[in-house]
């Protein structure tokens, strides 16, 4: 049993527990949860960040936005993905701290008036099942098997190649020969269509082919929106804090990821999803699964997914959120103009643009960022992360499809 992963578990749950009942799942609905955990200087451990979340909007309920709608809705509000912008607002707040000269749990200021974080800090990830895309995609254990003849299960053999591309699922138990039905755990995100490798949905081991960039599994038609092995790896390989904050922030990286008690895991295919089937990323964090199993995952009892997501973050202020349908819980589309979830581009853009204006003020002493900036501009504006990703999309993520710039086109004033 691993102690840190097993506290880390357990501190989300906890937190989950005691928040209120608005936005989580009723008896017969599941959701997924995530969040980060902080280890600080102290080596005490907190949740910082925390949601739940299993839907996606798709492409063209995205494209069907008027102007001033743009970047205020979440298109992709899997929780993974939702801890993490919850994460980007708690560093935010720590950011504003430090630049008040303010204690900050995580950031200080170097001898050169450099931010970077703290000694002996880190962060450490919980997801309560296993990320879609991917690290979704290995063999069933023998006990998920069903043997058509049960005297002729046969252990299979797992050969998994380390580079890309070279990845097969193969087994020395051809399925029609020995009588057993052999298969693998699927996943619902289809290979981007660029991937020169597809699905080819053959029965058992031959459903999915393993390595190539996913799109999340949506409502109707395509999603925009990349797996959650995908963005895990991204993350891993250029950092969780993003673009904007890579202006201010060093590159953040998680140290363990968590995954819950009582759902499927493979650590051998979570290390490929992350990190393996890349030859150009190094960070390789800790991979564990929890005994601690989260309570409303998906079971037998619990058969649909749930609709609503909830978003919690340690700041001062508004520290919990319920969203559906990417918005604010009960905001329909005519009441939503103004009034905005605190982990939106918009929002979360605005954040930036106050904290940039406040550093300027600070380090150089004037206040001159250009309003009109487009949230577009402002990310690519951020050159040394900038650079780092355009590395890895020559390389490893080539398919990586760009947004579409029109939704990212937008100002705030
Ligand atoms: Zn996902």
């Amino acid at each position: 049993m691993n102690n840190l992963a097993e506290r880390v578990a357990c501190l989300c749950c906890d937190k989950y527990d005691s928040l209120k009942k608005t936005g989580k799942p009723k008896e017969n609905e599941w959701t997924v949860l995530a969040g980060i955990v902080l280890k600080d200087s102290t080596q005490t451990l907190s949740v910082i960040s925390l949601a739940t979340g299993t839907k996606c909007l798709s492409g063209t309920e995205l494209m069907d936005v008027e102007k001033w709608e743009c970047g205020s809705r979440l298109s992709d509000s899997h929780a993974e993905v939702l801890a993490r912008r919850a994460f980007q607002r708690y560093l935010y707040n720590q950011l504003d701290l430090v630049l008040r000269n303010k204690s900050s749990n995580i950031f200080e200021h170097n001898e050169s008036r450099k931010i970077i974080l703290k000694e002996n800090v880190s962060f450490h990830y919980f997801c309560s099942q296993t990320p879609c895309g991917d690290c979704s995609i290995f063999p069933q254990t023998d006990d998920e098997l069903v043997p058509t003849d049960e005297s002729c299960v046969k252990r299979r053999r797992i050969d998994i190649g380390e580079a890309r591309g070279a990845c097969t699922l193969t087994s020395n138990v051809a399925s029609r020969e020995s009588n057993t039905y052999v298969d693998i755990h699927r996943t619902g995100a289809k290979c981007v269509s660029t991937e020169k490798e597809q699905d080819l949905y053959h029965p058992g081991l031959n459903y999915h082919v393993i390595g190539p960039l996913r799109i999340k599994p949506g409502r109707g038609d395509r999603t925009l929106s990349m797996s959650c092995s995908d963005k895990l790896a991204k993350w891993n390989a250029i950092g969780i804090q993003g673009a904007l904050l890579s202006r201010l922030v060093p590159p953040i990286r998680i140290d363990t990821i968590c995954i819950g008690g009582q759902c499927p895991f493979s650590e051998a295919a979570m290390r490929r999803g992350v990190h393996e089937r890349f030859a150009d990323v190094a960070h390789c964090p800790d991979i564990v699964q929890s005994e601690k199993g989260f309570a409303h995952r998906k079971q037998t009892t619990r058969t649909q997914p749930c609709p609503s997501s909830i978003i919690w973050c340690a700041v001062p202020g508004r520290q919990l959120e319920v969203s559906v349908d990417g918005r604010k819980q009960g905001v329909t589309k005519k009441k939503a103009r103004g009034n905005y979830l605190t982990i939106s581009r918009r929002e979360l853009f605005s954040t930036f643009l106050k904290i940039v204006d406040e550093f300027d003020k600070i380090e150089n002493g004037e206040k001159n960022h250009p309003k009109k900036i487009t949230y577009y501009h402002a990310k690519q504006s951020s050159t040394t992360y900038q650079r780092s990703w355009q590395k890895l999309k020559f390389g490893s993520f080539q398919a990586w499809p760009d947004k579409p710039t029109h939704l990212q086109e937008f100002v705030l004033f």
